[in-house]
Parts: C-alpha cells; structure tokens; sequence
C-alpha cells in the first residue's frame, strides 16, 4: 500500500483512509468495532465532522477505549481530521470545543472548514480565517484544512496558498476540470483529501476505485459502515490493486454510462418543499440499473417517486445543489424512465 503525504501537513498515511460519516448509522458498539478493527488493519487517518451526529463520539470512545490494550496507538500514530460549518467565529470556536470534547482529544490534525460557499480569507470581514489561525496558535489544531463541492471554489482555494489541505469528490468519473485541480493541488503543496470515491454509492467496483485512486498524488477517505465494506478496503493493504485493461475496461463502461449530470445523493438540496426524497429520487435511474433493481420497486418507492409529481418548481433545492443540477427536470426525467420501468418497457 502507498502512502500520502498531504501536502504542508506532513502527515503520512496509508492511500486507504477511514471516512466516518456512516458510521453515525450504527450504534456505539459496532462503531467502535469497526473502527477498532480500521486501525488494526492499517487505517491510520480518520475524517469525521461536527455535522455528522456522533461519528466524533465514536470516536472519541473508539480510541480512548484503547488504552490499556496492548499495541495502543500513542494519539501521535492516529490522525483525526474534522469539520465545522460554521460561519461566525463565535460559531467556530464553540464547534471546535465540542469537537475536542467529543473526540477526547486535545488537539485536532486538520480542522476544515465544511463545504464552504467561498474561499475564505484573512480580512474579510467574517473572521473565520483569523480563528482557525488563533486556534493553530493555541495549538488545538494542528493544520487548516476546508472542504468543497464546487470546482470553482475549489480551484481558487487551491491556489490561494492558506489552506494545508482541500477535500473535494473525486473518483473514476472525474473530469479533466477535476484532474486539472488535483494536479494544481500537487504544485501549491496542498494535500488533496477524495471524498466521495463511489460517488455516493454509484460505483460498486471497490477494486477499480481503488486501483484508479492510486494512480494520483490523493488520499482517498472511504465511507464505512459495515465490517463487510471495511474488510474490502483492509484488504488492499495485502495486495493493493494495480490498473490493468480489465479494470480501464470497467471504468470506461461506467463512465460512458454515468458521466453528465447526475445526482451525486449528498442530500445537500434537501429539504425539498413538497418532501420530495430528492437524493435518492433525482438518481433513481442509475440506482435502479445498478442495484438489485426490486429493492427500488416496492410500494414505498413508488409513492416516494409519484411524489415528484407535486415538484411546485420553487427553487430551494437548486440553490442548495453544490453541483448546479436542474433538479426538477432531472426528477421528472427519473419519473418518466421510472414510470416505464414499472409497466415492463424498459429495464
Ligand atoms: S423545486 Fe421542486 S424539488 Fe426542488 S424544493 Fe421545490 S418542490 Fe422540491
Ligand atoms: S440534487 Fe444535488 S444536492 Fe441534491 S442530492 Fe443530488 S447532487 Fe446532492
């Protein structure tokens, strides 16, 4: 297995990090299980947020339980990276404590900025900056990271030279534009943290993910909510998968199947006026075709999908889409395929 150096940080580890926003969806026990098991395995970077619930009390308990174990990581050989959405410094501050109360910890690796609407910067006029800066000084966090959904932020956060790390959704179905920001990331010492590596549940082939991942200077953070997924990512520290024409073979099915706009399933645009499950609804077209389809077909799904008939066109959700998809056409578009699925045209 690789490792990553992310950039100005320093830190070193494994191409094979732990995501812990799932793990909000199990309870205490299996998560610290699970992430008991990660570190075991290899993982030695860990990315969690104050929006996730309690994944940063699971973590807290999962690496506090340790001590007295025998083999106990010294804090210095975990690293913790998480995230605020805050927008005031008051705000910020006060996340921070909770996040180092939650995390049992006195410092934090890499405090990000969550997925942020612009670059902030020293002096303007919202303070945020020079509160991450007071924080390092304290020393309560050890590097600045942030994180973004859009290209063109992300771009100018790149080059702007006060962020050690950027975190943006990257996986097989990147474009040039994204390849482009991870090479600009490589050149400004940024460290580029890959969010989203099966794009949001899209890709199932761990092994082509993987081996793509690998190919760039980037570190990838996988959702884990199970020991099964887990165990499928502990697994490439034994053999780490390297690209083969098998492999591109899949990649390039994928992404002439999937590429265009398409609904990522971040839940960002929600929620929708008419309750309308957006996040799933918006992607049901590819979901249907890449899962076992029946589970999209229940009487459950059905009612959630002729809800999009009720799209009243107001417009919150499109202000909140990081990708800038038209949503309400995408969603009357995944009802139509949806409608002739459901009456034996189509599969
Ligand atoms: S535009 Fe339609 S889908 Fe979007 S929030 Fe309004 S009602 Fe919901
Ligand atoms: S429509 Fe946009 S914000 Fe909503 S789930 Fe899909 S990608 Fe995310």
């Amino acid at each position: 297995m690789k490792t990553i150096t992310l950039g100005s940080t320093g830190i070193t580890t494994p191409q094979n990090a732990f995501g812990a926003l799932p793990v909000q969806r199990v309870n205490m026990e299996t998560a610290v299980e699970i992430l008991h098991r990660a570190y075991d395995g290899g993982m030695t970077f860990f990315d969690t947020a104050r929006a996730y619930s309690d994944s940063e009390e699971k973590i807290g308990e999962a690496f506090t339980g340790f001590t007295g174990r025998d083999g106990f990581p010294s804090r210095e050989k975990i690293y913790i990276a998480t995230k605020s959405t805050a927008t005031s410094p008051d705000q910020l501050k006060a996340d921070l404590e909770t996040s180092l109360r939650n995390l049992r910890t006195d410092y934090i690796d890499i405090y990000q900025l969550h997925c942020v609407k612009q670059c902030y910067r020293p002096g303007d006029g919202t303070g945020l900056y020079e509160t991450l800066l007071e924080a390092k000084a304290q020393g309560k966090i050890r590097h600045i990271g942030i994180t973004a959904h859009k290209i063109g932020i992300a771009e100018e956060i790149a080059e702007s030279g006060l962020y050690e790390t950027l975190q943006f959704p990257f996986s097989y179905l990147a474009s040039e534009r994204d390849l482009a920001l991870v090479e600009k990331c490589r050149k400004n010492n940024v460290g580029f943290i890959a969010m989203k590596g099966l794009s949001g549940g899209l890709l199932t082939n761990a092994v082509a993910c993987m081996a793509f991942m690998s190919q760039y200077p980037v570190l990838p953070i996988w959702g884990i909510q199970r020991m099964s997924e887990l165990e499928q990512w502990l697994a490439f520290f034994k053999e780490p998968p390297a690209m083969t024409a098998e492999l591109e073979a899949i990649i390039k099915k994928d992404r002439d199947e999937l590429l265009g706009e398409f609904c990522r399933g971040c839940g960002y645009c929600s929620p929708c006026s008419v309750g309308i499950t957006i996040n799933q609804c918006a992607r049901m077209s590819q979901m249907i075709r890449r899962a076992p389809s029946e589970a999209w077909l229940t009487p459950h799904w059905q009612e959630e999908m002729l809800k999009i008939e009720r799209c009243v066109d107001c417009g919150a959700c499109l202000k909140r889409c990081p990708y800038e998809l038209n949503i309400p056409t995408l969603l009357r578009k995944n009802l139509v395929d949806y409608k002739e699925i459901l009456a034996g045209k189509k599969i």
